[in-house]
C-alpha cells in the first residue's frame, strides 16, 4: 500500500521549526552551554546570545530590550501578564475589577476566573459580534474607577478574526488603565509594533511561527506594575525566575526575524490560497458557513461550521484521507462541547458541533487546496447521510 501523503492544514495549533531556526539553535546546545549569569567566557557567550536576542525582539515590537520577558509558552506569557498586573494593582490598593472578551483563549480566561475565584476580583466580559469583533465603545463602557486591566486578544486562534486593538488600546490609555493583548495567533502574521498596537502588554508564542514549542515573549511596557509569578532568581529583571532556556530564546528571535521579513510575500501567498480554500467549500458544501470575518482575518485562517457533521468524526475522516484538520470543539467526559468562541458568536450549540478549522502555512501550495476540496464533499456527504438529526435547509 502506497503512503497517503500528509497535508498539513493546522498551523494555528503548531508550526515545525523553521531549518534555518534549527541552524542558529545548534551552537548553543553543545558549544555555548552555559548559564547566561555566570561570569565566565561560556556563561558569557551565552549572556551574549541572550542579549542578541531579546534586541532583535525588542527592534521587531518597538519597544526597549529590558521590556522583553522571554517565558516558557503562550500561556505562561499570559498568565504572568493578567496574574501580574492584578496582583500589582490589589498590593498597592487600586481596584480589582477587569474587562476582557468572551472568545479569548483558556489561558487568559482562566487565569481572570482564578483572580476572581480566590482573590476576589471582578470581571466585566464584553460581548462580541457575529463575527467575533469586540466593538470598542463597549470597552469604553465596561472600564470602571477600579479597573485595572483591560485584555483582549489581537486574533482568535478558532475563527481568525482580528480585533481593533489601536482603538481599544486608546481607549484604555485615555482612561488610564493598562491593556494586554494575547497575540499569540498574530506573531509571524501581523504587524507588532507595540506603539501603533498601543498594548502595554503583549504576549507570543515561539512555536505559532516556526520556533521550537516551549519559548513565548511577555513584551510588558516600562512603568507597568507587575509581580513576579515565578519566584526565585533575579532573571528577566526580577519578573521571571528561571535560568534562561538561551537555545530556544535564539531560535524564538531567529524565526520572528524570519517571518517578519517574509511577511508581506507570504501574507499575500497565504491569503490567496485562503480564498481559493473558502470559496471553494462553500461552493461544494451546501450549507456550510464561513465563521469569523470574512475580511479582517488572519492570512492562512479559514473556519467554518458544516451542519449535520460532527467534528470528530470529519477530523477523523480527513485524517485517514492524509489532511491534519482541527475544529473548535473541546471533548469533555465523553459529551462534546460547542466552542465558547461559536457559542459567543452566537453559533446555535449544535451547529457549533460541526466546527472544522483549516490553517495554512509555509509548505502549503494550491495542490494541498485542491486535494481538500476533491475529498472534503464526499466526507461531509457520508456523514449526513448517517447523520440521524440532518436535514438540509431548504
Ligand atoms: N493564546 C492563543 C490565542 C493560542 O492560540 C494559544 C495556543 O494555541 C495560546 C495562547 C497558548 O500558547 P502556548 O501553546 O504557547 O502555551
Amino acid at each position: 500500500m502506497t503512503e497517503k501523503r500528509t497535508i498539513y492544514l493546522d498551523h494555528s495549533a503548531s508550526t515545525p521549526v523553521d531549518p534555518r531556526v534549527v541552524e542558529a539553535m545548534l551552537p548553543y546546545f553543545t558549544e555555548h552551554y552555559g548559564n547566561a549569569s555566570g561570569l565566565h567566557r561560556q556563561a558569557r557567550a551565552s549572556a551574549r546570545a541572550l542579549d542578541q536576542a531579546r534586541r532583535d525582539v525588542a527592534e521587531i515590537l518597538g519597544c526597549k530590550p529590558k521590556e522583553v520577558i522571554f517565558t516558557s509558552c503562550g500561556s505562561e506569557s499570559d498568565n504572568l501578564a493578567i496574574r501580574g498586573v492584578a496582583w500589582a494593582s490589589k498590593l498597592a490598593g487600586k481596584g480589582q475589577h477587569l474587562v476582557t472578551s468572551p472568545i479569548e483563549h483558556h489561558a487568559v480566561s482562566h487565569t481572570i476566573d482564578q483572580l476572581c475565584e480566590l482573590f476576589g476580583f471582578e470581571q466585566t466580559v464584553v460581548p462580541v459580534d457575529e463575527h467575533g469583533l469586540v466593538n470598542p465603545d463597549d470597552v469604553a463602557r465596561a472600564i470602571r474607577p477600579d479597573t485595572v486591566l483591560v485584555s483582549v486578544m489581537y486574533a482568535n486562534n478558532e475563527v481568525g478574526t482580528i480585533e481593533p486593538l489601536a482603538e481599544i488600546g486608546a481607549i484604555a490609555r485615555e482612561r488610564g488603565v493598562p491593556f494586554h493583548t494575547d497575540a499569540v495567533q498574530a506573531g509571524g502574521y501581523l504587524d507588532l509594533n507595540v506603539d501603533r498596537l498601543n498594548v502595554d502588554l503583549l504576549s507570543l508564542s515561539g512555536h505559532k511561527f516556526y520556533a521550537p514549542k516551549g519559548v513565548g515573549v511577555l513584551y510588558v511596557r516600562q512603568g507597568t506594575p507587575l509581580l513576579p509569578q515565578q519566584t526565585g532568581g533575579g532573571h528577566e529583571g526580577g519578573r521571571r525566575a528561571g535560568t534562561e532556556n538561551i537555545p530556544y530564546i535564539v531560535g524564538l528571535a531567529a524565526a520572528l526575524r524570519l517571518a517578519h521579513d517574509e511577511r508581506e510575500s507570504e501574507n499575500a501567498r497565504l491569503a490567496a490560497l485562503r480564498d481559493r480554500l473558502v470559496d471553494g467549500v462553500l461552493a461544494a458544501i451546501s450549507d456550510a458557513q464561513l465563521t469569523g470575518h470574512p475580511e479582517r482575518r488572519l492570512p492562512g485562517h479559514a473556519s467554518f461550521v458544516i451542519p449535520g457533521v460532527e467534528a470528530d468524526g470529519l477530523l477523523m475522516h480527513l485524517d485517514m484521507a492524509g489532511v491534519c484538520a482541527a475544529s473548535g470543539s473541546a471533548c469533555t467526559s465523553g459529551m462534546p462541547e460547542p466552542s465558547h468562541v461559536l457559542v459567543a458568536m452566537g453559533v446555535e450549540h449544535t451547529l457549533a458541533l460541526g466546527a472544522l478549522r483549516l490553517t495554512l502555512g509555509r509548505s502549503n501550495t494550491q495542490a494541498d487546496v485542491d486535494y481538500v476540496l476533491e475529498i472534503l464533499p464526499g466526507i461531509v456527504d457520508r456523514l449526513r447521510t448517517t447523520s440521524p438529526v440532518y436535514a438540509p435547509v431548504v
